[in-house]
């Protein structure tokens, strides 16, 4: 039985005072729940004061984004090590507006994968095809490659940290979700190829969690599909109620 990952992508989003208060608001949302987990992912400026409001929840913290090295000449990155020391335990990697905006590519996602691993941090990896892709037929071919070359030399025994998050890129922080269906087609497609990079016992033990305009509206009908196992959620983690709503799903 896999246990659903809610987990919140607050982006550049937060002042310190905001987010204590965000943190504080969403951590009275939840219970304490046998059956899913909650990450909240918020800026690195706020980790600490994050991780300090959440103490004593079950909430876990992770970073945006994560650099393989433990510390060095690596300007403008952030290190497990220092995500550890800031209270976190998990990080989100290739991300689509890192993969889009800022250009990093499968090979670059792959370090960082295995960077987060070596330093035993649970690890987000996304993947997600663009519109033009989608519309061009090759959402399998890209979503195979993003899966295979992303995991390159991960080792099954460090699947059990991994999660991966299925994020078609015209459906983040555009309103436009993917059907169910769609989604589901998607997630089991990705569980059957993990099963032939690695075994079936870790495919099936593997989260795959959706993300795309996920919304207190649409994550129950999303949350019952055979291969959804959680969410990544952007704009709705900004809003405590709607996010609270999401982690509560049915
Ligand atoms: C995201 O940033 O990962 C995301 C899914 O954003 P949104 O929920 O706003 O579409």
């Amino acid at each position: 039985m896999r246990k659903a990952l809610i987990a919140g992508n607050w982006k550049m989003h937060t002042t310190v005072v905001e987010a204590c208060q965000l943190a504080a608001d969403v951590a009275k949302t939840c219970s304490d729940y046998t059956d899913r987990e909650v990450l909240l992912a918020p800026p690195y400026t706020v980790l600490s004061e994050v991780s300090h409001v959440i103490n004593n929840t079950s909430i876990i913290i992770g970073s945006q984004n994560i650099c393989w090295e433990g510390k060095g000449a690596f300007t403008g990155e952030i290190s497990p090590v220092m995500v550890k020391d800031a209270g976190g335990s998990a990080a989100i990697v290739g991300h689509s507006e890192r993969r889009h905006i800022f250009m990093e590519t499968n090979e670059l996602i792959n370090r960082r994968v295995k960077g987060a691993l070596a330093f035993g941090l649970m690890t987000i990896l996304c993947i997600g095809e663009t519109l033009d892709e989608r519309d061009a037929e090759k959402t399998f071919v890209i979503l195979e490659e993003q899966v295979r070359k992303g995991l390159a030399d991960v080792d099954g025994a460090d699947m059990d940290k991994i999660v991966i998050a299925y994020e078609p890129v015209w459906a983040i922080g555009t309103g436009k979700t993917a059907s169910k269906e769609q989604a589901q087609e998607a997630h089991a497609f990705i569980r059957e190829l993990i099963e032939q990079l690695y075994e079936k016992n870790i495919a099936e033990q593997t989260r795959i969690l959706y993300g795309g305009s996920v919304k207190p509206g649409n994550v129950d009908e999303l949350m019952a599909q055979t291969d959804i196992d959680g969410a990544l959620v952007g704009g709705a983690a900004l809003d405590a109620d709607s996010f609270g709503r999401i982690i509560n799903f049915e």
